[in-house]
């Protein structure tokens, strides 16, 4: 597959040391660039003087975007502002803080001219400190892996290569811009893993630490729920709620039975009790489920948003294969 237009999209926050490097690295190595390409940075409401580093930066090189947000909206919205903004139809995200080496950036087009869809970096020797960065990262990616049944050595690293059209229809809430692999994976992408550069931060520093790791669990368990149970949420909440009736009839039959056939009082155990909780657990999950239905009907329909993703087709008009955004 030909590759019309690269676009990289760089979010930056409080990088201004590190840009003034990035912007000259760049010039340099987009040089002799085999394609077209434009370069997006997304200055994410920072405080120092980044703005003005990329705005020299576009004055020089007109292929060099700046998109300055309001305020700090995180790394997530910076991205897709940038992928709004992107007019490419390969999408390669890459760090500000010069931790990325865009020299990799070749190696990933390769593999999407192959034919992948999606291209993820993996920080093979990852310079990052090892207590609190890397080993977390470790226990989360396998976990992550597991989850989702797609394996991936590394989710957190930013340099990856995207087909535009696998993008669409996909929102990035919170910091879910991590499990694009997934998302686009379970879209019908193609996705591929390949070892990139990984350096130090020399500039600046990191925006991020230990506390990230339970917001990753918390996104990783709303993922599995959406993929499983999105267009379905009743047969979830459903599930439990017929477990939940059954125990409540089983304790209360062998409430009987003890009371029937050996005599002890039904007060005697706290089984009808527990049959009572039962019951309106049961009750509880059934009216959320039918809640989270009602809801999931009012999230597809209301953005037209389709329940498959159409990868190709023939003889077929534009309107009823476009995937909806
Ligand atoms: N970043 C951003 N907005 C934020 C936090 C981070 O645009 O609120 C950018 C940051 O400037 C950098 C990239 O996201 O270009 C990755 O952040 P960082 O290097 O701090 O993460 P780490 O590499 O330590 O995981
Ligand atoms: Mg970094």
């Amino acid at each position: 597959m030909t590759i019309k237009k690269v676009s990289i999209v760089v979010p930056a926050y409080n990088e201004e040391t590190s840009l003034k490097v990035l912007v000259d690295e760049l010039n340099v190595f987009l040089n002799d660039f085999e394609y077209d390409y434009e370069v997006i940075f997304v200055d994410d409401g920072s405080k120092d003087n980044s703005f003005n580093v990329l705005k020299d930066a576009a004055i020089e090189n007109p292929k060099f975007k700046v998109v300055r947000l309001r305020r700090n909206f995180g790394q997530s919205a910076a991205l897709l502002a940038a992928i709004d903004t992107s007019t490419g139809d390969v999408i390669v995200p890459l760090d500000a803080d010069l931790q990325n080496d865009p020299r990799d950036i070749p190696k990933l087009l390769n593999l999407i001219s192959e034919g992948y869809d999606l291209v993820s970096g993996w920080r093979k020797h990852r310079q990052d400190r090892a207590l609190d960065r890397k080993f977390p990262s470790m226990v989360a990616n396998k976990i992550i892996s597991k989850v989702s049944g797609i394996n991936l050595h590394d989710y957190g690293c930013s340099l990856k290569a995207y087909r535009k059209e696998i993008l669409s229809g996909v929102r990035l809430y919170g910091e879910l811009h991590r499990f694009l692999p997934i998302l686009a994976s379970w879209n019908g992408a193609k996705v591929a893993e390949i070892a990139v550069n990984h350096k130090p931060r020399v500039f600046g520093e990191s925006k991020y630490g230990l506390s990230r790791t339970y917001k990753v669990v918390l996104d990783l368990i709303v993922l599995k729920f959406l993929s499983d149970f999105s267009t379905k949420p009743i047969y979830f909440f459903g599930g439990f709620s017929i477990f939940s009736f059954f125990a409540a009839f089983a304790m209360t039959s062998w409430a009987t039975y003890l009371k029937i056939f050996k005599g002890i009082d039904l007060d005697a155990t706290p089984l009808l009790i527990f049959a009572a909780v039962f019951v309106i657990v049961s009750v509880q999950l059934l009216l959320m489920g039918i809640l989270a239905d009602l809801i999931m009907r009012t999230y597809f329909e209301s953005q037209d948003k389709k329940i498959y993703q159409v990868r190709e087709s023939v003889n077929v008009e534009e309107k009823q294969t476009a995937n909806s955004r």
